[in-house]
């Protein structure tokens, strides 16, 4: 395999190039500076936000070797399969390989060819890895899950502690460790096990905007979970229940009722557990009922819905469950059915536990059951939970907020217009084919009917298709259609006939989020025709390579390519997710079934808009720092006064030079150790390398000037400039 180029490329070229991303997210972008300055950098971010990239993307632009330590197999050969698709030279060591395989994959690596290498925390420590990767110039440690290393977290590893030496053993190599998991105690025992510094650490948002969260309380719990599944047909989730037993019986249920469904416990033995989660990952329509135990490794991409038969025992589990929806980014639906039984049965356990430990049980069981019955804002409850303030008032994406916002509104005309739709196309469809029919569709099935010759079609552009789908579920909820609960198809009712006589009807209408309305579209109207062809196309192309679909493309990919029909390689290199590499492979499989639907159609290709880039903000501590240095005290004085390194107070005022901040130049060349020659050339290599990464201006100096000069010296070139 090819690497991706020889010569340092920027970080937005490797981005789109490589990953066929168009921007980096909030927070990557200050930690893949900081990564790439050597800084040592702590990392916790929810699942699904990339964290992957931020060791990723360095590794690419290091010339050495990125090593990335990861506890679960299953994610290390996803991840190097996934870096793989995208023209990476990654390979993995773990004990799953044979002597021959484990023989070739070091030859690669000593003789230079990788730029990742993903290894288990035991195989790394082994004195034979250890010694080749002492002979091999590694440039970057990475240590994915690295709550591993706190016995104040849920997974404790103990060869997770040894890390430390073997951090030792490669001083040159920068450290990133990476979690999820939030809590303050763990975040200071992986500080201090590693020996990161405070300013070194990011905490992302724990708001997963694409999340939509809703709770009910369980009536009747198996039809509940049928209504639910109809609006999710032809998507993959996962259901949760409390008990093996209750996943045995719904997953049978279920399966009775026609849906792809299977189930994992712990009491089903281990080839069936692992052919199952082989299935859930490799089909893109499964529904996998489940406890607890399915989900750790996980790395699905296009998990689409989370429904919760019963009531989770806290908040920190109910986070971590669904919180494997939805890393696409794309709409995920989050359903929790919660009764009063399952209280009396988690009390009955939080009973058997130890005495010290019911108390806190107790409270995380009630703050879960505030969530479950919640009147305000679930998100900003579960972020308060989390330490964490949510700005907005209303969410828009969860439940309460949702109905308590929306007046309603006269709808009886277009309640008159999908009624008689339902009515001419014969009472025989479902929702999706009736608001297609009225949104003018020319997909081949509607064609074929010859249903675009009926006097409602293309009577209801008006409405987006997600907008007719919000209405057309009022429509059902208040009665004036019936929906057959096997096929989804619908049929008037007695009410219906009078809304055609002129009763009005009222319902809530979704208001059309623009595309400048900020945040991504988390729902994407897409040519759903399209989207299943070259769905079908990806899992024959999955099941040939036997990788999981989601590698080759994500549902995000996908679903743009049917939204803007691209039929050039040049159109379909803006496509999210479409790297360089993937243009290679894929173009010539995908670009030939746009352009016939296209053709058969009369679809022309769209224009995808210019991403937009959000602009750096400087944190609370940076501006303080930035404005008591402008007001003339010393950077060794500000950092006695936070009680932090000079190195800190230096990173704190790049930051704030790169929100357009001005900062004095008097008071940091003065602070240079080295004799003024040498300072002259370092800032003449600024001036002629650019100020953006100290990389290249450390190699022009061949290393003779350390790190921190260099830090030193980059801020005082760039306030010289103001
Ligand atoms: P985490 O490790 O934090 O759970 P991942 O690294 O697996 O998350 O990333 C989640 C998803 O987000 C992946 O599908 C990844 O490809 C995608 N992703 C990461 N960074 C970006 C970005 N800058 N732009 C678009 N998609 C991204
Ligand atoms: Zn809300």
């Amino acid at each position: 395999m090819k690497a991706p180029s020889a010569a340092p490329q920027s970080i937005e070229a490797i981005l789109r190039q490589v990953f066929g991303y168009d921007a980096l997210r909030p927070l990557q972008a200050d930690i893949i500076r900081n990564v790439l300055e050597k800084q040592d950098t702590l990392v916790v971010m929810p699942t699904g936000s990339g964290k992957s990239l931020c060791y990723q993307l360095p590794a690419l632009r290091f010339d050495g070797l990125t090593v990335v330590v990861s506890p679960l197999i299953s994610l290390m050969e996803d991840q190097v399969s996934q870096l793989r698709e995208w023209g990476v030279d990654a390979v993995f060591l773990n004990s799953t390989l044979g002597y021959q395989e484990y023989r070739q994959t070091t030859a690669q690596v000593r003789q230079g060819r990788v730029k990742l290498l993903y290894a288990a925390p035991e195989t790394l420590l082994r004195p034979e890895t250890l010694v080749l990767l002492e002979q091999s110039r590694v440039d970057c440690l990475a240590i994915d899950e690295a709550h591993c290393i706190s016995a104040w977290g849920h997974d404790f590893r103990p060869e997770y502690r040894q890390l430390r030496s073997v951090r030792r053993r490669l001083p040159q190599a920068v450290c990133v460790a990476l979690t999820a998991t939030a809590t303050l105690r763990v975040r200071q025992d992986i500080q201090q096990t590693l020996g990161l510094d405070q300013a070194n650490t990011f905490i992302a948002s724990f708001d997963r905007a694409n999340l939509f969260l809703e709770a009910r309380p369980r009536t009747n719990g198996l039809q509940q979970v049928l209504d639910f599944l109809t609006d999710h047909r032809d998507e993959s989730g996962i259901i949760y229940c409390a008990t093996r037993r209750q996943v045995d019986m719904l997953a049978e249920q279920l399966r009775a009722s026609g849906w792809s469904a299977l189930p994992y416990h712990a009491g089903l033995d281990g080839a069936t557990r692992r052919r199952h989660q082989r299935q859930f990952t490799q089909e893109d329509v499964l529904i996998m009922v489940a406890t607890v135990a399915f989900g750790m490794g996980i790395d699905k991409s296009n998990v689409r819905f989370i429904l919760h038969y019963d009531l989770p025992k806290d908040l920190e589990s109910y986070y971590q469950q669904i919180g494997r929806a939805g890393r696409d980014g794309l709409r995920a639906d989050c359903l929790l059915l919660y009764s009063y039984s399952d209280v009396h049965t988690i009390n009955h356990f939080i009973e058997q536990a130890a005495p010290a430990e019911q108390r806190g049980a107790t409270m995380r069981l009630q703050a879960m059951l505030r969530y479950a019955e919640a009147t305000g804002c679930r998100r900003r409850l579960l972020l308060d939970y989390f330490g964490e303030t949510y700005e907005a008032n209303t969410c828009d994406t969860c439940d309460v907020c949702l109905a308590e916002e929306r007046p309603l509104v006269d709808v009886t005309i277009p309640a008159q217009k999908f009624l008689s739709c339902v009515k001419r196309t014969g009472e025989q469809f479902g929702v999706n084919y009736v608001i297609d029919v009225l949104r003018g569709s020319k997909a081949k099935r509607i064609l074929q009917r010859g249903h675009d010759r009926l006097s409602t079609y293309g009577i209801g552009l008006e409405f987006s298709k997600k907008q007719w789908q919000h209405l057309a579920r009022q429509f059902i909820q208040q009665g004036l259609v019936d929906q057959d609960m096997e096929y989804g198809s619908l049929t008037l009712t007695t009410k219906a006939y009078a809304v055609f006589k002129g009763e009005p009807v009222r319902a809530e209408l979704h208001e059309e989020q623009g595309a400048s309305a900020g945040r991504s579209p988390a729902q994407l109207d897409y040519d759903t025709d399209l989207f299943a062809l070259l769905r079908a196309k990806r899992k024959d192309l999955a099941d040939a390579a036997h990788i999981p679909p989601y590698v080759i493309f994500s549902d995000r990919s996908l679903a743009e390519m049917a939204i803007y029909f691209p039929q050039s390689p040049a159109s379909f290199a803006r496509i999210f997710g479409v790297g360089q590499v993937k243009i290679e492979k894929y173009a010539d499989l995908f670009l030939p079934i746009i352009q016939a639907y296209c053709r058969e159609r009369d679809i022309p290709e769209g224009e995808k808009p210019a991403a937009t880039r959000p602009a750096p903000r400087a944190g609370e501590r940076t501006t303080a720092v930035a404005t008591l240095y402008n007001s003339g005290k010393s950077i060794p004085d500000i950092a006695a006064l936070f009680g932090v390194k000079t190195s800190t107070v230096l990173s704190h005022l790049w930051k704030a030079a790169q929100t357009g901040q001005a900062l004095r130049p008097d008071g940091l060349r003065d602070l240079s150790q080295l004799p003024p020659e040498t300072q002259a050339r370092v800032l003449a290599a600024f001036a002629e390398l650019g100020a953006d990464y100290l990389r290249p201006v450390y190699d022009a100096l061949e290393g003779a000037v350390d790190w921190d000069e260099l830090h030193l010296l980059r801020l005082y070139h760039v306030a010289v400039q103001e």
